[in-house]
């Protein structure tokens, strides 16, 4: 998990590399995979059945909830999102996709749309409709158990103001990813299912960040209640060793989709060098029972972390996360403003700065305010306690 700049410093990368570093960056085992199917194959129609598609679909449905059967490859995160949306409209006749506020999940013309606060270019689309997320209310109630509550009925009373006739999908992550580490609960996710049972809305867990492994299971959506219709994937399904993006449909809307067809693709969607790597993540995870370590040191992590909270109750807000992905959330003075930066942030991006000259690289949220804990899956106990001794060293220093 080590990084090494040009200018030669080395650091731990606890960010895990935007997210797609699941099995650890190096490994000649997989690289040769990739060389020989460059050799074999380094390109074919998208819209063809080859081999290595084939195989990589036995094997996302041996990992999947076993209600998703049928998968579409695409290149990344953003133009699978796209095809779910689009997909979603295929099936119901409807535009309007409900997303959570603090959530991203894109950055192409239609998803900066889905992302909160993500559209410089000032072309917000009108089919968006964007509901409160827990993080948000967690910030004004500061209790998790209402802050759940208030989501579920804020989605609700949001699908009964967008006519629920009019909506084709809701997007979800089950745990929301770079803006705020914030774990979907069980009440919240069923809530979120029932909901769209009720009106006939496509359910699609947007598990770009969460699945592979990350929150110590193979996807996040089962332990967060929800049940989709459908998964994004993409980041860790190659481990950051090819581009690669894929959704996988529940069998009756994948009906719907052939009957109808569904011309969605680009030129190197499902690439098969790609597939490879997929493949090859895939297996390593398996062999090495990467999954179970990503929930067994993600527990010690979170539990560690918590210990520091406990001795700095005055610096430290929160800890928070599922498997190796932890959310650590400053507390600040002053009060907390939607849009404005975290009141916390002068002393995270301290923290992560103390952190950084300890050799540790660590993600910061957009509004300043927590630290996201993503680091590969093959991280050892060692450095877990090094980690928390560094945030409790840095936090008794500045303690008066
Ligand atoms: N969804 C989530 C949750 C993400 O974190 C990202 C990327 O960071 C995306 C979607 C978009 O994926 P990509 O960057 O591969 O297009």
């Amino acid at each position: 998990m080590d990084v090494t700049f040009a200018d030669g410093r080395t650091f731990e990368d606890w960010s895990g590399s935007m997210f797609v570093n699941n099995i650890g960056l190096g490994r000649p085992e997989v690289a040769k995979e990739l060389a020989d199917q460059a050799m074999r194959l380094a390109w074919a129609d998208p819209d063809f059945l080859t081999d290595v598609r084939l195989a990589l679909a036995a094997d996302l449905r041996s990992i999947l909830p076993r209600s998703l059967t049928t998968v579409h490859y695409g290149v990344g995160g953003s133009d699978c999102m796209e095809a779910a949306v689009r997909a979603a409209r295929k099936a119901t006749g409807r535009r309007k996709v409900l997303v959570f506020s603090y959530a991203y999940h894109g950055d192409t013309l239609a998803t900066e749309s889905l992302s909160d606060g993500m559209t410089p270019y000032g072309d917000p689309r009108p089919w968006v409709v964007r509901v409160t997320s827990p993080y948000e209310f967690w910030q004004t109630l500061d209790d998790w158990d209402a802050a759940y509550d208030a989501a579920l009925e804020g989605f609700e009373s949001a699908l009964r103001k967008a006519g629920p006739r009019t909506v084709a999908a809701a997007v979800v992550e089950p745990v929301s990813g770079s803006y705020c580490g914030v774990p979907v609960s069980v009440s919240l996710g069923r809530g979120i299912r029932e909901a769209c049972h009720r009106h006939g809305i496509k359910l699609v867990a947007d598990e770009v960040i969460t699945g592979f492994g990350r929150t110590g299971a193979w996807f996040g959506s089962p332990e967060a209640g929800l049940d989709p219709d459908a998964i994004v994937m993409a980041k860790g399904i190659t481990g950051g060793y090819a581009p690669l993006g894929a959704v996988a449909f529940e069998a009756s809307w994948a009906r719907i989709l052939a009957r109808s067809g569904f011309p969605h693709g680009l030129t190197y969607s499902g690439h098969p060098v790609a597939c490879v790597a997929a493949r090859a993540t895939i297996r390593i995870l398996r062999d090495e029972r990467l999954v179970e370590a990503s929930a067994a040191k993600g527990a010690l992590l979170l539990r560690r972390l918590r210990e520091v909270a406990d001795d700095h109750p005055g610096a430290l807000r929160d800890v928070r996360g599922r498997g190796l992905f932890v959310d650590l959330e400053l507390r600040g003075r002053r009060r907390w403003k939607r849009g404005a930066p975290h009141p916390a942030a002068a002393r995270t991006l301290r923290l992560r700065a103390a952190l950084e000259k300890a050799g540790v690289l660590v993600y910061a949220t957009p509004d300043g305010g927590n630290l996201l804990f993503s680091p590969p899956y093959t991280v050892d106990q060692e450095r877990v306690d090094r980690l928390a001794g560094l945030v409790a060293g840095h936090l008794q220093a500045r303690t008066p």
